[in-house]
């Protein structure tokens, strides 16, 4: 049986991503979702839904070193770079492993074999049990490494679902590589905004990401009240259902910033997240059956 994955995202952070993923998480009535937090620069799920971890595995990329003995300053392999992580400066062959993606191209084109890797460590996988029965994963990037992609990569492939299992993303914030990573291959982007001119401006950018990867998109405005009908409009616009609204409440921002989920603090938003995942089930149906 096929897992229904969907990754929720939004154009920056801040606007109660996790606040809706973790909850969404939480409101499944039978058979608990696997939950993976893929903002591996800043996760912050765990707050919510309380894991115990009991998997580890560190996560890294194969780093290129040149045996300058062996090399014969061909260039070849600076050539095939498209990160420019290596360069070759007359006699000397120089490897910048901050720009690296590990990719293994260099290797494998170079003519002298001259190009070995070394694994260089720049995060950790974690998983284990959470709240309500969720099976949680997260990846942490270690501080001060640039590359987010790998550690999503990987930890996408590393906790693998129960057949038939849902899959919920907490996919990084903005609209760079690292979301693209998190929502590549799920069936649904759920994108969190808030109905303020910047909200609108980052749900502009969010969507085009959306589409660019061919997903059907929902809407979830957080913080509704506090703004102006730009978001809303712009949904109408460009066929974005709005699937669910948040009001601004100091209730339920001082509960969050205790670390008590949105599920928790107003128990009533344990029917409307499931109205919206079956929503979302039902959509999805109705693209594979159009697509058959
Ligand atoms: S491809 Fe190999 S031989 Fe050529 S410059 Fe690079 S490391 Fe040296
Ligand atoms: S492994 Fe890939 S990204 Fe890294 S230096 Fe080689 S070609 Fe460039």
């Amino acid at each position: 049986m096929i897992s229904l994955r969907v990754a929720v995202a939004s154009g920056k952070g801040g606007t109660g991503k996790t606040t809706v993923s973790t909850s969404l998480a939480l409101s499944f009535a039978s058979e608990p979702p696997l939950f993976l937090d893929c903002d591996v620069e800043a996760p912050d799920a765990h707050l919510f839904l309380k894991p115990t971890f009991e998997r580890r595995q560190e996560v890294g990329i194969l780093i290129p070193q040149v045996d300058e003995a062996r090399c014969a300053h061909c260039g070849r392999c600076a050539e095939v770079c498209q990160y420019h992580a290596i360069a070759v400066l007359g006699e000397k062959a120089l490897v910048f492993p901050q720009l690296c993606h590990g990719c293994g191209s260099c290797a494998l084109v170079c003519p002298e074999k001259a190009i070995t890797e070394t694994l260089a460590v720049i995060g950790v996988l974690e998983s284990g049990p959470a709240a309500a029965g969720v099976h949680f994963a997260r990846g942490v990037l270690n501080v001060g490494e640039p590359m987010a992609t790998p550690v999503i990569r990987q930890l996408k492939q590393w906790a693998a679902p129960q057949p038939g299992q849902a899959v919920i993303i907490d996919a990084s914030p903005g609209t760079s590589c690292p979301v693209v990573e998190s929502a590549r291959g799920v069936d649904f982007l759920l994108l969190v905004t808030e109905p303020t001119p910047f909200g609108l401006h980052d749900l502009r950018l969010a969507a085009q990401v959306g589409r660019a990867l061919n997903l059907p998109i929902g809407v979830v405005i957080n913080r509704d009240g506090i703004g102006d009908n730009g978001v809303a409009e712009f949904c109408a616009a460009e066929g974005l259902p709005i699937l669910l609204r948040i009001p601004f409440d100091r209730a339920i921002a001082a509960g969050i910033a205790r670390g008590r989920p949105l599920v928790e603090i107003c128990p009533e938003y344990t029917a409307r997240f499931q109205e919206l995942w079956a929503w979302i089930v039902e959509q999805t149906r109705q693209v594979e059956r159009g697509g058959a």
